[in-house]
């Protein structure tokens, strides 16, 4: 069986400066017929920009099924190839190509609350699931707003929906974060609950220790993912999550155990 996936050509319609640091590009055409959202709210996409061919992974900020369009709200930082494409503004008008969506978020039926923590990149996620939490059965157990911490160079205080409690904080640098702070700091709710976070890989690696360790969290109350590697050279090969995903799952794999799989798997690619 091939494990590749399904690919789909679109259009950049519209390109619009969130803030300094971020992008919101809107993505169309006949070539997303076919296209369809998971529904789990923090699917991601592979993306391949012109003149490239690797591909590099952003949330799903909003699909609509009926206009085909495709919005993802894009990071950018100092130096890489989806970074320099975004940064500008003449994008509009170019030709891009998406994959099929896989999403990992997977709140427990009996879940009392919802933790969500992540640095820039994990922001659209955290509005994505945001928004499939408050349009969730009243009659369903987990009825409250999610909890946030977000962790970022700029506050964006529109960004995420009014049903969040969310506290911002700003990194001590462009290269470090203090979220492994952020957790330890949580003062954790009773009961059972879910807790999300993404952000980058070496410090996601640490927080899934605290969580086993300190916090004797079951691997199925959090998923903690490595959205990016830091290091000062741009990374020769993005590792597709897409395939590992699918791989796991199909082996019977734990969310944790098929993102730790993924972390080895981006340390092989490295220089
Ligand atoms: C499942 C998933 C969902 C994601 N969703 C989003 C999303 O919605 N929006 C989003 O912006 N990103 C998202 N990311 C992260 C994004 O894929 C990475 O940041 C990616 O490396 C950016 O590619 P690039 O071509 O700009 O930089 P690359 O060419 O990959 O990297 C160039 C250099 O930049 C550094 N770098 C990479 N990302 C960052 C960063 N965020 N901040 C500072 N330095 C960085 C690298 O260490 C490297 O040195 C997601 C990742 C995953 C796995």
């Amino acid at each position: 069986m091939s494990t590749r996936a399904q690919q789909y050509a679109a259009v950049v319609v519209r390109r619009e400066q969130l803030a300094e640091h971020f992008v919101r590009v809107v993505l169309a055409g006949d070539g997303l017929v076919g296209f369809a959202s998971t529904g789990i709210p923090d699917e991601w996409v592979g993306l391949i920009v012109p003149g490239q061919f690797q591909s590099r992974y952003y949330t799903v900020r909003s699909w609509d099924a009926v206009a085909h369009e495709l919005t993802l709200d894009i990071v950018v930082h100092d130096h890489g190839l989806v970074t320099e494409w975004a940064a500008r503004p003449e994008i509009v008008g170019e030709t891009v190509t998406v994959t099929d969506p896989k999403g990992s978020f997977a709140l427990p039926e009996d879940a009392a609350w919802l933790l969500l923590v992540g640095d820039l990149t994990a922001l659209p996620a955290m509005a994505r699931i945001t928004e499939w939490a408050a349009g969730r059965s009243p009659a369903s157990k987990w009825s409250q707003s999610p909890r946030i911490w977000v962790e970022s160079p700029e506050v964006l205080t529109t960004y995420l929906p009014v049903t969040a409690e969310v506290s911002w904080s700003i990194p001590p640098s462009d290269d470090s974060s203090d979220l492994a702070t952020v957790v330890e700091g949580i003062d954790w709710p009773d009961g059972e609950g879910y807790f999300w976070m993404a952000g980058e890989s070496s410090q996601m690696r640490a927080i899934r220790k605290h969580l086993m360790r300190d916090r004797s969290l079951p691997s199925h109350a959090y998923d903690v993912m490595g959205y990016w590697r830091g290091g000062a050279v741009r990374q020769p090969r993005a590792v597709d999550p897409g395939p590992i995903y699918r791989e796991g799952r199909a082996a019977g794999l734990s969310d944790q155990q098929i993102w730790e799989r993924y972390d080895q798997a981006q340390q092989e690619a490295s220089p």
